[in-house]
């Protein structure tokens, strides 16, 4: 693929460093960009040249346009991958890289902006016959409207923000006196987090399992997909454990929701990888919830059963080139499972914890994957998010998975800050756990 010869980096950390490694089995130089707090990061070592682009604070760096856009000129780079979070979903970022000549590797601004406004999305999708979760029709601006649109779909509800994500500024409400309360704090919190006030809301579903499609599309209106990943285990929305295939799936109902996925992407003629998120009910009726226009984090559980590298191909499509592969040739072997593992202290409500890491064992052996920055006497900067490290196991079944991802958690060593390594052990002796039995409500009651 002789399109790109060299790729500015626009994010830190294990992404940036799997965005290397990709771009390095392509043959194509790349470009680190990172802070004044990240000079000792991996992904700075490894890239072929840096540019420090400002302090700490992302605000001051990974979040300045100008800056990073000056880092590519002087580098003459061709191409800037955003990653996830920072600018990934920045549609004014995805239209300024492409003015200024540089391929953005994404979909286009229309694409992310489509999509990124999340109550704009489920009329889009109600539009293309997608099942969408019962909730109001479009955004609303006064706690009145809310009100109404509360009692017509039926307490519990969910208040979201329609420019949220990464779990923040969402609200379950069980009757109208908690919904009088919430309404201006969240509209609040949303117009302080995400520039933009405007809520929304949805029934809240009681016990939903959180199940997405990973999807890709190319220049040439084809968009294909490359199964589910079951992202229940979460703790204040946010994802710690996903594994693919999601157990309960069935062969006629990953049709179905990948054909969901596949309309969906379609209907805005998508280009580059994406993640359709679905909630799943006891009775596998299934809802449209998203789209996350990007590179998730969980993305390698998808890697190791369909045996594409997700990265490798979205820098491909972005390119101009077709799919490399067709419908036929995906199928799901075995099974994958990732566990977050994050500077955070289980005992004090998951609190953020900074420092030195003083020792640092990551597992190995069969069926082991670790995406990681970190290393021996790395000090974790306190700007940016706590993930240390994704642990990926693959096993031929979900049993075999398990065990390997157990005895890769007895391996893992990380000293020097409290993680949440041995809080994923307790997850994986969890009976409910390795029967495949659990909910997005499986740790409430953990
Ligand atoms: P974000 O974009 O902030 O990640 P999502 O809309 O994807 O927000 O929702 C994140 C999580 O919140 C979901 O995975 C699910 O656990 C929970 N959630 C969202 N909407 C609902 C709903 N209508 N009912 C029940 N849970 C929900």
């Amino acid at each position: 693929m002789a399109r790109f010869k060299k790729m500015l980096i626009a994010n830190r950390g294990e992404i940036a460093l799997r965005i290397i490694r990709a771009c390095k089995e392509l043959g194509i130089d790349t470009v680190a960009v990172y802070s004044e707090a990240d000079r000792d990061c991996l992904h700075v070592r490894f890239a072929d040249e840096e540019v420090c682009i400002g302090r700490g604070p992302a605000s001051d760096s990974y979040l300045n346009i100008q800056r990073i856009l000056s880092a590519a000129e002087i580098t003459n780079a061709d191409a800037i991958h955003p990653g996830y979070c920072f600018l990934a979903e920045n549609a004014e970022f995805a239209d300024i890289c492409s003015q200024s000549q540089f391929v953005f590797i994404g979909p286009t601004a229309d694409n992310i902006r489509m999509m990124g406004d999340k109550a704009t999305a489920r009329n889009l999708m109600i539009e293309n016959g997608i099942p969408v979760v019962p909730g109001s029709n479009g955004t609303f601006e006064e706690e009145k409207d809310a009100l109404a649109a509360a009692s017509e779909i039926g307490y519990p509800v969910i208040l979201k923000a329609t420019a949220g994500g990464g779990g923040k500024g969402m609200r379950v409400v069980r009757d109208e006196k908690e919904l009088k309360g919430a309404f201006s704090i969240a509209r609040a919190e949303a117009g302080s987090a995400f520039g933009n006030h405007a809520l929304y809301l949805e029934k809240y579903l009681e016990k939903p399992r959180h199940v997405e499609i990973q999807v890709i599309g190319d220049q040439f209106d084809k968009v294909l997909h490359l199964g589910e990943r079951d992202c229940s285990i979460q703790r204040r929305h946010q994802k710690l454990v996903e594994e693919s295939p999601c157990p309960v799936m069935t062969v006629q109902l990953r049709r179905k929701m990948g054909e969901c996925a596949v309309k969906a992407a379609s209907s805005i003629g998508y280009v580059g990888v994406g993640t359709v998120e679905f909630l799943l009910d006891k009775d596998f009726n299934f809802y449209f919830m998203e789209m996350n226009t990007r590179i998730q984090v969980e993305h390698p559980v998808t890697e190791m059963v369909t045996g594409v590298d997700l990265v490798k191909e979205q820098i491909s499509v972005a390119g101009g080139n077709q799919i490399s592969f067709k419908k036929s040739d995906i199928s799901l072997k075995g099974h994958a499972i990732e566990c977050r593992i994050n500077a955070e202290d289980p005992k004090r409500d998951f609190i953020p914890c900074p420092g030195e890491i003083t020792t640092f064992h990551p597992p190995g052996g069969p069926g082991v994957r670790v995406d990681t920055h970190i290393y021996q006497s790395y000090k974790i900067p306190p700007y940016y998010d706590s993930l240390l490290a994704k642990l990926i196991v693959h096993g031929r079944n979900r049993n075999e998975a398990i065990a390997r991802l157990r005895r890769s958690l007895e391996e893992f060593i990380v000293l020097g800050v409290p993680t949440t390594i041995d809080f994923h052990r307790e997850i994986v002796n969890d009976a409910r756990f390795i029967s495949g039995d659990f909910d997005i409500q499986f740790l409430e009651k953990f």
